[in-house]
């Protein structure tokens, strides 16, 4: 069996261990080949693959089938990592983005592989991998907030756009108000002279 980069043989060599429900320990991270072991005491589960001479090409050279270890009853396997979530439901994740929690990524990944992902896993793998991918980091979209006011001002003038940072912390972002004009004037207009307030909190990377 042959693999094009040493990247795809690692991925092959970690769905396998997931699929068949157990771990390896690699003794050493080789750039020309990859040695794995069961992790399991004395299980003779072996496996070696080895770059081909000039070229990028990985070939399996050696693997011991043999185990003599039990599978995890409690579905749990550390080589689960945001990396391979991202790589089994990143398609899915992406065209549901709006709606596809981090719970619902452990089912899905309980539905394919039955085994348990931390929700810490799950949320890593649709927040700091997906999400950011799909709309770039969070923290340039706090750059955008200046642009974000200027937009606003310039689309319904007289309204109120104003934010606020602190300067004394790294120039962070504190506040933003927004009110736009039309609805200033309405409420002036046509309302009772009624003020309610609300909360509202921010989740996801910056909560607040
Ligand atoms: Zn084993």
């Amino acid at each position: 069996m042959e693999w094009p980069t040493i990247q795809e043989c690692r991925r092959y060599l970690t769905k396998y261990c997931i699929i068949n429900k157990f771990e390896v320990r690699k003794p050493k991270n080789e750039g020309y080949r990859i040695r794995a072991y069961c992790k399991a005491e004395e299980c003779p589960w072996m496996t070696c693959f080895r770059k081909k001479p000039k070229e990028f090409t990985m070939k399996l050279r050696k693997i011991v089938l043999e185990h003599t270890c039990y599978a995890d009853p409690l579905e749990h396997n550390c080589m689960v990592d945001a990396n391979f979530i991202v790589e089994e439901l990143e398609d899915q994740i992406t065209l549901h983005h709006k709606t596809f929690k981090p719970s619902d990524i452990q089912k899905q990944m309980f539905y394919n592989f039955h085994i348990e992902v931390s929700y810490w896993s799950a949320w890593h793998a649709r927040a700091n991998k997906v999400l950011e991918k799909l709309f770039r980091d969070y923290d340039g979209s706090y750059r955008m907030i200046p642009e974000l006011r200027k937009q606003v001002l310039l689309s319904n003038p007289s309204s109120i756009a104003t934010y606020s940072r602190d300067m004394e912390n790294g120039n962070q972002f504190t506040r933003l108000c927004i009110a736009l004009k039309g609805s200033l004037t309405g409420f002036v207009t046509r309302c009772r002279p009624i003020v309610g307030l609300d909360g509202c909190f921010l989740k996801r990377k910056y909560g607040g």
